[in-house]
């Protein structure tokens, strides 16, 4: 049996509920399917920067870098110490966020079904912020042709791979931003030459968000900068039942980390009323990305456990109040365990 390495980053908030909740499903695929994650725990975020003076430590740094994948939950306050700095420490340029409406909840529309590849390392999150003087501050936005090609290639392969409506929109505003969006634009357009099966269009991110509101289930893939994937993502998984419906999940050549797209809702946190999917469909993610990288069936299996135990356990109700249930975050997770090894 192949053994993966997997660092485990629990977080801050509701992350150590959420963590929990979804090692309980990953321990029914692991028995079931008979994989072998080995999960090694990688502390980061406001706690251990209140603990250490740091929030994403050396060696936490080193466990990461000794995994195959990372699974983690999300961070508060230090958000930008962790997760911005592993994005581009690990060169994890792609942001893939599905939204998919499922059966049995409260959703706009039964037929959303899109993903947002969006580009996760560069753009006004770069980190280039300044001080000019007391009255006057900077940021730059930095788009690159590399990574502008890298993005636009991973929407048009996961256009082709998904087998949906096999449709790219690309989203900007290259109308106002004419060099750095103009850039992003002629890349998208120079991509979609190389891939005739794939319908293109564009669209600007005002008329996107309008768009997302007004005909949900016309989007297949959207393909954005930093800042309008992250902005328009949130405002698309309240389309599908909140941001507790959310997975994501960081790529890069070589490595993958996993998360939900939300914070650490520190509204909610220590409640148990989380909803535990976020995480759980992370973890599915990387069960995917790691039965393709290796060529383990078992791990693909296990991924599609995972959703259709979901869907089950959403049939039957037994869910946290935000989906309309009575039940807590772990006994939502305990529901879809039980769901996977009966
Ligand atoms: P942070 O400062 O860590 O980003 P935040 O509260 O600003 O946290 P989010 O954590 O993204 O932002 O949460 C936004 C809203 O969504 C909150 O009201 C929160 O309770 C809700 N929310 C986020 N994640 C979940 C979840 N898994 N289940 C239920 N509600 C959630």
């Amino acid at each position: 049996m192949t053994e993966y390495k997997i660092s485990l980053m629990p977080g801050d908030g509701i992350g150590p509920e959420l963590t929990d909740a979804t090692l309980k499903v990953l321990d029914a695929v692991q028995q079931k399917f008979d994989i072998a994650l080995k999960m090694i725990q990688a502390e980061a975020g406001d706690l251990v920067l209140e603990k250490r003076g740091v929030a994403l430590p050396a060696d936490s740094l080193q466990i990461i870098k000794e995994s195959q994948a990372c699974l983690k939950g999300p961070v508060g306050e230090t958000a930008a110490d962790v997760i911005v700095r592993l994005r581009q420490l690990f060169d994890l340029y792609a942001n893939i966020r599905p939204l998919k409406a499922y059966p049995n909840i409260s959703v706009a529309n039964p037929n959303i079904n899109m993903v947002f590849v969006r580009e996760n390392t560069e753009d006004v999150y770069a980190g280039q912020e300044f001080t000019i003087d007391n009255n006057t501050t900077l940021c730059l936005r930095v788009i690159t042709r590399k990574n502008c090609e890298r993005i636009a290639k991973k929407a048009f392969e996961t256009a082709r791979f998904r087998n949906n409506k096999k449709k790219v929109t690309a989203i900007h505003k290259a109308n106002v931003m004419r060099i750095t969006d103009g850039l992003f634009r002629t890349v998208c357009q120079e991509t979609a030459k190389q891939y005739p099966d794939i319908q293109y269009n564009e669209m600007y991110v005002d008329a996107a968000s309008m768009n997302l509101i007004r005909k949900p289930d016309d989007f297949d893939v959207l393909c954005t900068c930093n800042l309008f994937g992250d902005i328009l993502s949130d405002e698309a998984a309240q389309l599908i039942g909140g941001l507790g419906m959310a997975p994501g999940a960081n790529i890069g050549e070589n490595f993958a980390l996993f998360e939900p797209i939300h914070g650490s809702a520190p509204d909610i946190a220590g409640k148990h009323v989380a909803n535990p999917l976020s995480m759980i469909l992370s973890s599915k993610m990387m069960l995917e990305w790691l039965g393709e990288r290796y060529s383990d069936s078992k791990c693909l299996m296990a991924a599609t456990a995972i959703e259709t135990a979901a869907v089950k356990t959403l049939a039957t109700g037994n869910t946290v109040p935000d989906l309309g249930g009575k039940t807590t975050t772990i006994g939502m997770a305990e529901a879809i365990a039980k769901a996977i090894t009966t």
